[in-house]
């Protein structure tokens, strides 16, 4: 089956034929590391990651290359170092490592490569030196700026018109700027703050350079996928491209361009003002990753996400349904994707629908009697969800929790049983009661065996 994948640069579904099916290469913009990411930022990192694993699934797994990046030179990062007290280096490398923890905790596969802005100084210097050689940027004022008059195609990715990018960028009219449009490609750093040497003098990138210069590096001037947030459409994945394509003699940059939606938390749009910034941490203190992983999963990627407990509880009985059903289906080796399942995928991520298929596949298995076919259909579902980077744990550990208490409630089951052998009904009512308060459930199963589960 074909994959179709919506196209913001032509605003419609599109069949996926990459370049080099060997070889297939998306980017996507990571996170300016300055702070605990938050769940709008794990959105993207888990649909993209979900695309990741299709295309490995589609093409194999050595011949896709996803670089996703980090921005460790920013304005918002210097300030929140001089806040914290802590230097720029210290801040970047630990919210970096708490974003790979937190990506990890939500079951995301390292990107293949993960360039970060501070190691391709040399090469962004080249291409700015590109493009005021070619005439697309110029020199004011310790600036170096590119010229947005000078990209006729400006405009075409967001469909702006050139007052509403204007208005919309909330552009900054410096004096030095020829024309209040044009963006900064590099700009002055005082002695207190990051810079690098440069034919401008010491200074540092603008952001939207950064990730031009790092896709060149990693995926060539011409790669299949680009990704981001619907933010990032404008200014900058439109800048982007007319810096990518004006430093490259108008050779394309990327060909499929994908943008997830907004989240919002109980209805309402995240931010500071308002408090009700949730954190991954936050997220993952109360649930495991995985449920908050399905609960991403349950829009689809362009449609609105709108975060509240209700969406994290159906999430978790999903899964506890799912886990429960493996946890007596034979282990199977590894199964086929179901058909209905890639189907959903392959339109465009649907991954409702594919979790839709998911739930057929529970409602097959658990109706199933003949050991093969509850073989076929666990390996099935395991692989299936497997895509979706969820029911890949031992239902057991989903199950019971990974926390020190199993003994505990091991040793008060077996206290249970003795009662009941010793015909001592409340005895063993009263371990029952004493687990449910703890969240316990016990299930007897013919032949005296009793299995228990975390409720939700
Ligand atoms: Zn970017």
């Amino acid at each position: 089956m074909p994959l179709y994948l919506y196209n913001t640069a032509t605003r419609r579904k599109e069949r996926f034929e990459p370049i080099d099916p060997n070889d297939v290469r998306m980017y996507v913009c990571g996170p300016t590391v300055y702070d605990f990411a938050h769940i709008g930022n794990a959105r993207p990192e888990i649909v993209f990651d979900v695309l990741f694993r299709l295309l490995r699934h589609r093409y194999g797994e050595g011949h896709v290359r996803y670089a996703r990046n980090i921005t460790d030179i920013d304005d918002k990062i210097n300030a929140a170092a001089t806040a914290n007290r802590e230097s720029i280096r210290d801040l970047t490398t630990r919210t970096a490592r708490a974003f790979h923890e937190d990506v990890a905790a939500l079951g995301c596969l390292p990107p293949t490569v993960e360039p970060r802005a501070t190691e391709h100084i040399p090469q962004i210097i080249r291409m700015i030196e590109a493009l005021i050689a070619s005439q697309h940027a110029y020199r004011a004022d310790g600036h170096v700026l590119f010229r947005v008059a000078s990209d006729p195609d400006y405009g075409k990715l967001s469909g702006r018109s050139r007052d509403e990018m204007i208005a919309g960028a909330r552009v900054e009219v410096a004096p030095y700027k020829a024309d209040p449009a044009d963006f900064v490609l590099w700009k002055p750093s005082p002695p207190d703050l990051p810079g690098w040497d440069s034919p401008w003098g010491r200074g540092r990138p603008g952001w939207h350079i950064e990730c031009s210069a790092m896709s060149e590096t990693h995926l060539g001037w011409t790669f299949d996928i680009h990704g981001g947030g619907l933010d990032l459409i404008f200014p900058h994945h439109e800048n982007e491209i007319a810096q990518s394509v004006s430093a490259h003699n108008g050779r394309p940059f990327a060909r499929y361009w994908l943008h997830n939606g907004f989240v919002t938390v109980d209805g309402e749009k995240m931010a500071k003002s308002v408090g009700n910034v949730r954190t991954i941490r936050e997220v993952l203190a109360e649930v495991p990753g995985e449920v908050a992983r399905y609960a991403v999963l349950m829009s689809h990627y362009r449609d609105p996400l709108d975060w509240n407990d209700e969406r994290l509880i159906q999430a978790k009985h999903a899964l506890d349904r799912y886990y429960l059903a493996l946890r007596h289906a034979p282990d199977g080796t590894s199964g086929d994707v179901s058909p209905e399942f890639l189907t959903a995928l392959e339109d465009d991520l649907n991954t409702p629908q594919a979790q839709a298929a998911l739930h057929e596949m529970l409602n097959d298995l658990n109706k199933a009697t003949g050991t093969a076919e509850k073989t076929r259909l666990a390996s099935e579902l395991r692989a299936s969800g497997a895509l979706l980077g969820v029911l890949q744990q031992a239902p057991e550990v989903w199950l019971k929790g990974a926390t020190g208490e199993t003994a505990d409630i091991d040793a008060l089951i077996d206290a249970r049983l003795r009662a009941r052998q010793a015909k001592n009904f409340a005895e063993a009512d009263r371990i029952r009661a004493e687990l449910a308060v703890r969240g316990i459930l016990l299930e007897d199963k013919p032949g005296g065996k009793t299995e228990w589960r975390r409720a939700v």
